[in-house]
């Protein structure tokens, strides 16, 4: 199936009727608790349109949330689907074997960073990836803590959720929460503390609290995990300053301490580079993998040093649908796509068509107070002209007028106020070229209607 690679709206309102009709059941349905962005009901997708039930067809900058870098619907990952779903859909590894799943490992395993020897565990979530690496972490160092950045995202699980910075809405509500987290401040140049730093500053700056705090507060010996979102995702796409990650790992391993690198949404080629690491040369111990993964189905990964990942004994690490073989067909059918396809290098190419346009929209009169990111994670960060104080409302205006124009995008970021751009690497040109100009376009109504609701 090839989707046309046009935007056209055919309702006069996005959503449509039908999506309205359908979102008006689901209310009815589905737990309130989970939110949406744009509620528009979808009939197709790929490539970077979403085609709705009303005939609609959008420009995808979401990717579902940076899952599919190949597109909604590659051919290729529909073929693994289908044949593997057609030879069985399920044994569960803790029960038989199946290669898919060896051959998974082995991918990730060459993949990752640095060539010692490595091993995978494979599960279902991110959140699952995360809980297990600090499990893994856990057992080989026999400590507890676990040191996270503020800013950072990690999941909606207890331990996850705790790991996590931002209160409303993944912990609201959801406490006690889980014990032996300790949290440093994140390398966050826009928004460093008094302002006026250079990048290096900040980075050197930043590792002078984290060493601080773990050895005035925590102990060195007493940790067994620093888990570092390379680019910090739903906390406002943050790119640490060179020296930072590096820091950290080097910290880490004159400590004893195991170094995780949250590769879930900034991996696998987002970024411009197979990992974001890579962009610093940094190699983690132990690196999560999810979203972008396996072409849409669920499937989660902690890949890393051989002798740490394997201090679980058997049957610590597992679950029932942990390398779920559906998924792991459509995560070959992936990583073959990302490899060959070579998305990396269409990650570039989206920065270099879409940093200096969105860079034209900054300045001390704009709204948009900081643009950042690398390859096809890109943001806005929204603020009242010449300051730091958020503007959420403004991110919010802009993001919505995108939305009533057919162009999905999403907001992020600790104050709300930071709008992320995820297209699917395989985007057309002229797609992204055309939802550029109503991101532009939207960007100046923003500054008529500023920050009134
Ligand atoms: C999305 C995300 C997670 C959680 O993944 P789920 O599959 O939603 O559980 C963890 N860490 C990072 C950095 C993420 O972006």
């Amino acid at each position: 199936m090839t989707l046309p690679t046009q935007r056209r709206l055919v309702t006069t309102t996005i959503p449509g009727p039908e999506s309205i009709r359908l979102h008006e059941r689901r209310r009815h349905e589905l737990a309130a608790g989970f939110g949406t962005v744009l509620p528009v009901f979808v009939a197709e997708a790929g490539g970077g349109i979403i085609v709705d039930v009303d005939g609609n067809h959008l420009i995808d900058l979401a990717s579902g949330i940076a899952v599919t870098s190949v597109g909604a619907s590659h051919p290729e990952v529909v073929r693994a689907v289908a044949e593997q779903a057609e030879r069985f859909t399920h044994t569960c590894l803790l029960v038989t074997e199946y290669d898919a799943a060896v051959e998974v490992a082995a991918t990730l395993n060459r993949l990752t960073p640095g060539d010692h020897d490595k091993r995978t565990a494979l599960f279902s979530t991110g959140a699952e990836a995360v809980e297990n690496a600090v499990k893994i972490a856990r057992t080989h160092t026999g400590r507890s803590a676990v040191v996270v950045l503020t800013h950072a995202y990690h999941g909606r699980t207890l331990l996850t959720m705790s790991m996590t910075a931002k209160n409303v809405p993944y912990k609201e509500g959801f406490g006690p929460y889980a014990p032996e987290i300790y949290r440093v401040p994140s390398p966050y140049p826009f928004r460093w503390a008094g302002g006026g730093r250079s990048p290096a500053e900040v980075a050197r700056e930043a590792l002078d609290l984290l060493v601080d705090t773990i050895s005035s507060q925590i102990g060195a010996h007493n940790v067994a995990a620093i888990v570092v979102e390379p680019i910090q995702g739903e906390g406002g796409f943050v790119v640490p300053p060179d020296g930072y990650l590096s820091g950290v790992a080097e910290f880490a391993g004159e400590h004893g301490i195991v170094f995780v690198a949250d590769e879930i949404q900034s991996g696998l080629g987002r970024t411009g580079a197979m990992f974001a690491v890579d962009h610093e040369g940094v190699v983690p111990d132990l690196v999560t993998t999810a979203k972008a993964l396996a072409g849409g189905l669920p499937l989660a990964a902690v890949t890393g040093r051989a002798e740490i990942m394997d201090s679980v004994a058997p049957g610590g690490l597992g679950g029932t649908y942990a390398g779920n073989p559906v998924a792991c067909a459509a995560a070959l059918a992936a990583l073959r796509v990302i490899e060959r396809d070579d998305l990396p290098a269409k990650a570039r190419r989206i920065e270099q068509l879409a940093l200096p346009r969105l860079r034209a929209l900054a300045g001390p009169d704009s709204w948009v107070g900081e643009v950042r990111g690398r390859g096809a994670m890109l943001a806005l960060e929204f603020c009242e002209p010449g300051t730091t104080r958020p503007a959420p409302l403004a991110a919010a205006r802009v993001s919505a007028y995108c939305h009533r124009q057919g162009v999905l995008t999403l907001t992020c970021g600790t104050y709300g106020n930071v709008l992320r751009l995820l297209p699917p690497l395989v985007i057309d040109e002229e797609l992204l070229d055309d939802a550029l100009g109503v991101l532009e376009k939207g960007v100046a109504t923003a500054a008529e209607g500023g920050e009134r609701a």
